[in-house]
């Protein structure tokens, strides 16, 4: 099997996408990208698109595709793509992964995998509830270790919780990808890319296995 290098990280909220895709990006030089971030960081900065995003944002809901296709447009634009890419969070509907796939053949390229990570509902909701995270995003469970204001171990930035990750909030996101997100599932299965991958267990499990998808044969890495 020829080594994947254009891959999506396809799954519910909370099921470990962005720090499987981090492990990736860190093994293999691949550029990560992830929507919610690259949307967090516009929040933050104040820019136009942060200002048109944080209300769907805070409600759980998904931002409008339109916006989102620019953001990843620009994303591609400068060749820092083409020694391949992880995409965290996107594409989230049929349409963005439509025209993520002509977005790619117009570059002569098309995508090598996607991974769907695979994770029951109620430890989902069960991971959330308790999901700290830092500005950088790196995430821990709240526990005796990781505390709400805590420094990041990896960064130091201070530990925090997303402000959609309350209950109430997390539970109408759920819903969003089960009506939005899961569509695409048949849509990569008809391609033929679809690599399910169970995403209970360690990380260093979950990694091991997404490379045994990838093509990469296991303690290669
Ligand atoms: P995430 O960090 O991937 O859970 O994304 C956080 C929030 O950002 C989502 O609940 C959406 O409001 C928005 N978002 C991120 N990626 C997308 C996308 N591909 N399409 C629409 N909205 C998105």
């Amino acid at each position: 099997m020829a080594i994947a290098k254009r891959i999506v990280l396809l799954g519910a909220p909370g099921v470990g996408k962005g720090t499987q895709a981090k492990q990736l990006e860190k093994t293999f030089g691949w550029v990560h990208i992830s929507t919610g971030d690259l949307l967090r960081e516009a929040v933050r900065t104040g820019t136009e698109l942060g200002q048109k995003a944080s209300h769907y944002m805070e409600k759980g809901e998904l931002v409008p595709d339109d916006l989102i296709i620019a953001m990843i447009e620009e994303q591609f634009q400068n060749g820092k793509c083409e020694s391949g890419f992880i995409l965290d969070g996107f594409p989230r509907t049929e349409v963005q992964a439509q025209k993520l796939d002509d977005l790619l053949s117009r570059q002569g390229t098309s995508l090598d995998a996607v991974v769907s990570i695979e994770v029951p509902e109620e430890e989902i909701v069960r991971r959330l509830s308790q999901r700290l995270t830092c500005k950088q995003g790196h995430v821990f469970p709240e526990d005796s270790n990781h505390k709400l204001g805590d420094p990041c171990p990896v960064c130091g930035t201070p530990l925090d919780r997303r402000k959609d990750d309350t209950p109430e909030t997390v539970r109408h996101r759920l819903e969003v990808y089960k009506k939005e997100t899961q569509s695409l599932i048949a849509y990569y299965q008809t391609q033929s890319i679809l690599k399910p991958v169970d995403g209970l267990g360690s990380y260093e499990t979950i990694f091991k296995r997404i490379l045994e998808v990838l093509g990469f044969a296991s303690g290669l890495v």
